[in-house]
């Protein structure tokens, strides 16, 4: 392994980052992190076209969330300032003006029209369609003609025409592409702003990046940044290409395949814990069968001979079951504090803010049941509500009738009234003996029951709810039961 490890992440700000991107971040800072390198960050913002406003700062906000920490790059400064790529034209240019000098680049005239017709042209005459123009080799004269026919011209970089350019990729192997068959491209273009191509090949070059690694997509770039690193005499760093990631229909992934951008698994309320680990998972392995692990184990293990070559498929069920593992082995009071800011987000307007206290009593009853932080509001709103609203039908369990349930529910309040204490184990035990007493089965009392204090059929553990509603709550709620099921015409 190189004495330096420095890897970059480089996004383009074309949109919200998703899945893909952050797996890109993810694999790189783990790199960094077990040889004991830097992880940067740099802003790839040349194509001012495809720019979206905000992108910058939703792809920073998401690596923070996760809490993947860049140690150069914009928010955090570093050796190599700036690492938004529009703040270094000058680099590129003065690159591109060298490379014109030495006969690897030429100025090029041609609308992408015309090239397009001239390509078509030899493609229809069996030739190889990477030298299509003949601004290559013009004359001082004629180019001098031309731009004042055209205007400022691109600058493009001319492949070799004859041999191979090979790599070895550090998870594909050898690759190697014939440079006949490469097209010349455009490293400047006419309002000065270099291409992608030009740029990532300076900066990984000055901020003295040792892998590039990034999407398989971009392989088919590589021919070309290998030429300019060649061309410009810079030492490349090493490849690695990281596998795709495709929907569990093994087409590429997309939103049919569920949330894709970051900030929607935020705001379903995905731990980001849970979520490293699982995208972690998209094309790294420890052993091909251990799936939870701690971040530490994750860092001290990640190597590159682990990366498969083959697309990672992604799951969105296994993301769930993730999410339900992390939840479960926080402690209550974790969880409690992951709740917060979704119950207030979640819950009816009037029952917040809610009790931090009475939330930590709730939490130890809901932890085996969340998986998201998203349904903590739904899945423990009777907590909160004053009174939760339920058909009085539904008090009536199958095998019973509207008056025994009636006489049931009486029996229960009477027993409540008179518990001295409010715990789950003496709630169990007179409630118990009150059933047994009246000759209602449990299951037929303790279902009214549940209805009656929750207005559900299915909760946790009908005692320590009571128990955490607390006893105030659970006899209002009785009374109520009592109430509107003796008013409800079915008696
Ligand atoms: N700017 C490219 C992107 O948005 C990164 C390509 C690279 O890492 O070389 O994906």
């Amino acid at each position: 392994m190189a004495e330096n490890v420095r890897v970059r992440y480089a996004p383009s700000p074309t949109g919200e980052p998703h899945i893909g991107n952050v797996r890109t971040a993810l694999f790189n800072w783990l790199f960094a992190r077990h040889h004991g390198g830097k992880f940067i960050v740099r802003v790839e913002d040349t194509d001012q076209e495809r720019l979206v406003p905000g992108a910058v700062d939703a792809m920073l906000d998401s690596l923070e969330w996760l809490n993947i920490q860049w140690d150069e790059g914009p928010r955090v400064g570093g050796p190599y300032a700036p690492y938004v790529q529009s703040e270094r034209l000058i680099i590129y240019q003065d690159l591109a003006g060298k490379l014109v000098l030495q006969g690897r680049a030429y100025r090029c005239y041609c609308s992408r029209e015309k090239l397009e017709q001239m390509r078509r042209e030899r493609r229809e005459q069996g030739f190889a369609t990477g030298h299509a123009c003949q601004c290559r080799e013009m004359t001082e004269q004629q180019r001098v003609d031309a731009e004042a026919a055209t205007g400022p011209p691109v600058v493009r970089f001319g492949m070799p025409t004859e041999g191979v350019t090979r790599v070895h990729d550090l998870i594909r192997g050898d690759v190697e592409w014939q440079n006949d068959l490469q097209e010349d491209f455009i490293i400047l273009k006419s309002d000065g702003f270099p291409t992608y191509h030009l740029a990532v090949v300076a900066d990984d070059h000055f901020m003295e990046i040792s892998h590039i690694m990034r999407a398989e997509e971009w392989l088919p770039s590589t021919p070309r940044h290998l030429q300019l690193f060649d061309a410009l005499g810079f030492e490349p760093p090493q490849f690695a290409h990281l596998p795709m990631i495709l929907g569990p229909d093994r087409s590429k992934l997309s939103k049919r395949h569920g949330a894709t951008a970051v900030s929607e698994y935020r705001n379903k309320g995905f731990l980001p814990d849970a979520l490293i680990n699982f995208m972690v998972l998209l094309g790294w392995s420890l052993d091909d069968k251990t799936e939870v692990m701690a971040l530490d184990m994750i860092k001290d293990n990640f190597t590159l001979d682990r990366v498969t070559k083959s697309a990672a498929i992604f799951d969105q069920e296994k993301l769930e079951w993730m999410s339900g593992v992390y939840i479960r082995e926080m402690s209550p009071k974790e969880l409690a504090g992951n709740m917060l800011p979704f119950l207030e987000r979640d819950l009816p307007k009037e029952l917040v803010p809610v009790d931090r206290d009475y939330l930590d009593s709730i939490a130890p009853l809901i932890q085996e049941r969340i998986k998201l932080m998203e349904t903590a509001a739904d899945s423990t709103l009777y907590f909160f509500e004053e009174q939760p609203e339920y058909d009085p039908s539904t008090l009536i369990q199958k095998g019973m009738e509207p008056q025994g349930t009636l006489d049931a529910l009486k029996s229960a309040l009477a027993s409540l009234n008179s518990a001295p204490t409010f715990d789950h184990e003496s709630l169990e035990a007179s409630l118990r003996a009150t059933g047994l007493e009246i000759g209602v089965s449990p299951r037929q009392f303790f279902g009214a029951l549940r209805t009656a204090v929750t207005g559900r059929t299915a909760t946790p553990p009908l005692f320590e709810t009571m128990e955490v509603l607390g006893r105030e709550r659970v006899l209002r709620r009785m009374e109520w039961a009592v109430e509107r099921l003796a008013g409800a015409n079915l008696i």
